[in-house]
């Protein structure tokens, strides 16, 4: 490592930040970009630069955007009566990626996690409050999305209390856990199986 030129350390040291790589494939990595011809690379680090210039998020669900709406709030084409609450926007992009949903989103940017202390005002949930309550709010109902761990249930919970004391009628879902498709019982853990006998379903 020491032997590398400084601009090519240097490089490297930041790809060996990113998760996932080491301090070979940083180095690895270092070197492609080194042999890139000049037009890629300077198209790279264009858009590095950018990044966080022309990046930001959505108005109303708080996906990333590079207007004011994000392209599912602005397609009229998406069912406007169900929004799903999600922690990321990679979670979001999961959903995104099977075109198995046609409604809209919240994206938290967290969960309640009181031991890394982020508490709910540390997250998106007094703008999904204030979004549902605005008048003009088609949503009737809220599916809670949050990951099926501690801190992941706590904030559907919160969420659940604070909607039902807003918005006693509105319809609140939480994604139901269970079996992964083809999945064996022998191997699965405590926790899943109880979600999947408590959510199962008519046969
Ligand atoms: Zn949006």
């Amino acid at each position: 490592m020491s032997t590398l030129p400084n601009s090519l350390k240097k490089i490297s040291l930041f790809l060996e930040r990113l998760p996932g790589i080491g301090e070979k494939t940083a180095n690895r990595l270092a070197f492609y970009f080194l042999r890139l011809p000049d037009a890629d690379l300077k198209d790279f680090s264009d858009n590095i630069r950018d990044l966080k210039v022309k990046t930001k998020l959505c108005n109303k669900c708080y996906n990333l955007t590079e207007s004011d709406l994000c392209p599912i709030c602005e397609d009229n084409k998406r069912d406007e009566s169900k929004v799903t609450v999600v922690e990321t926007v990679l979670d979001l992009l999961s959903f995104e990626t099977g075109n198995i949903y046609d409604g809209v989103y919240h994206v938290l940017h967290g969960k309640i996690d009181p031991l890394n202390h982020v508490g709910p005002d540390e997250i998106k949930i007094r703008e999904l409050l204030l979004r549902i309550k605005n008048p003009k709010s088609k949503i009737e109902e809220v599916i809670l999305a949050t990951n099926p761990d501690m801190e992941g249930e706590a904030t559907a919970m919160y969420i659940k209390e604070k909607l039902k004391s807003q918005n006693p009628n509105i319809k609140i879902t939480r994604l139901a856990y269970g079996m992964p498709i083809g999945g064996n019982l022998e191997y699965a853990d405590y926790m899943t199986l109880k979600k999947a006998i408590d959510g199962r379903n008519n046969f």
